[in-house]
């Protein structure tokens, strides 16, 4: 059984806690450190990372083969080997265009992955290059990845389909289905999104303009299945409840042009637990009962800095959060949930040695390893035991941070009910992004 090495999320750990006290004092959505990352990460991301990571290409493919393989940070695991078809990768970088998130999923051992088709931070973006598409498809196949099947682009945070406002709707839309389009020329057929926000308007209409936009950009596109992600929040969010999705759902006229990305720090902080064999069982019962299990198409394999029924989305690297390994171990056995990408959005930027953040894509590499050890591993062993403690060891002290802001909280004012509308809150890093 593999067994990775785990030193390296330690950084990160110190990462995120260095983040979160940039940030803490205003209000951004993200500290500096973060939102670089996500630039970097777009296909068409400024000139400055343009040029960074077309020079990183440069130099992989300048000293030849033997390079281009020394730089592989774990090797794919082939699926066949494993004892569950799980295809477990991460949100990589589509920098320099939509092909080098290939060879980004190949440097650290994914059998699926996430990417972003444009750039998140500006409404309208160049078509999609021939050279971009004809390299995610020739590198797709060179490399064994379904498109159609393993690859999850992840929307843009700027669009909202609840959006009220009629020319702001359009705008969303356009952009909607825009990246629609991108999936098709690319071959991808599920496409995740964030269902949206109310903007003060009720549940029941933001859910019906976000149903009808889709219904409007299925009729607009071929294939292309658009898969909601279940979020965190609640007040204005859309989407944190099973009910939410449901409701969307039952309002899409194209069924086969609909599905559902359940992300775990999102499920576990709006209030679904996961953490032991019988609130797993009682969590994916009710999704299956209220939403269908039909409609789950891929999950977001991230565990939660924030305590249960938080509403705060806090992603915390594998065994490391809230939730924990037994989770992860629990969701990795469940034999209904083969055939799907799994992609992790977990933390990986970490202090360098000048101080400045650096990501550390080994981060990803070994818990895509660790992730696929606990297939068939028995829970009961020491083994196991030992490494729950030890991750769990390595995330107390964010843990303990977090929960004491909770309950600070919630002493100042007490949280009445799922649908009460949330006190404003400082954002964190990574809080409300992914
Ligand atoms: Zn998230
Ligand atoms: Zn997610």
């Amino acid at each position: 059984m593999p067994r990775p090495t785990r030193g390296s999320q330690k950084a990160a750990i110190k990462r995120e806690e260095d983040d979160f006290d940039e940030v803490k004092a205003s209000k951004p959505r993200q500290s500096a450190a973060a939102a670089k990352r996500k630039a970097d990460s777009e296909p068409e991301a400024d000139a400055d990372s343009k040029t960074q990571a077309s020079k990183a290409v440069k130099k992989r493919k300048g000293k030849g083969k033997g390079d281009e393989e020394a730089m592989v940070l774990a090797e794919r695991t082939a699926v066949s080997a494993l004892g569950k078809a799980m295809y477990i990768g991460a949100h990589v970088s589509a920098a320099g265009g939509v092909q080098n998130a290939v060879t980004n999923a190949v440097q650290i051992g994914a059998n699926s992955f996430a990417l972003f088709l444009k750039s998140q931070r500006k409404w309208s973006n160049p078509p999609i290059t021939a050279e971009a598409k004809n390299g995610f498809i020739s590198q797709c196949k060179e490399h064994h990845y379904h498109a159609n099947e393993h690859a999850l682009p992840h929307g843009s945070y700027l669009v909202n389909l609840a959006q009220a406002d009629k020319d702001k709707a359009k705008q969303a839309y356009d952009s909607f289905v825009d990246d629609l389009d991108r999936c098709e020329q690319l071959g991808i057929k599920l496409y995740n999104f964030h269902p949206g926000s109310t903007g003060g308007d009720t549940k029941a209409a933001a859910i019906k303009r976000i149903a009808t936009q889709l219904n409007k950009a299925h009729k607009a596109t071929k294939t292309v299945i658009t898969v909601l992600e279940n979020m965190a929040g609640s007040g204005n969010v859309v989407g944190s409840t099973w009910e939410d999705l449901r409701d969307i759902i039952a309002l899409v006229e194209n069924k086969s042009r609909v599905g559902v990305c359940i992300d775990t720090c999102h499920a576990f902080a709006a209030g679904y637990d996961l953490r032991t064999p019988e609130t797993f069982k009682k969590t994916v019962d009710s999704f299956n009962e209220i939403v269908g299990a039909n409609y789950l198409k891929a999950f977001h394999l991230n565990d939660s800095k924030a305590p249960f029924n938080s509403n705060r989305d806090l992603h915390a690297n594998i065994g490391t959060g809230f939730l924990g390994l037994r989770a992860f171990h629990s969701l990795m056995n469940h034999a209904e949930f083969q055939d799907k990408p799994m992609v992790l959005e977990t933390p990986i930027d970490r202090k360098g040695a000048d101080g400045k953040s650096v990501e550390d894509k080994q981060i990803w590499a070994n818990e895509i390893k660790l992730l696929e050890s606990l297939i068939d591993m028995d829970p009961e062993t020491e083994d196991f035991r030992k490494l729950e403690k030890e991750l769990q060891a390595k995330g107390s002290d964010e843990r303990k941070k977090i929960q004491d802001q909770v309950d600070k909280k919630s002493k100042s004012a007490p949280k009445k009910g799922k649908a009460a509308p949330k006190m404003k809150k400082e954002a964190t890093s990574d809080e409300g992004s992914d």
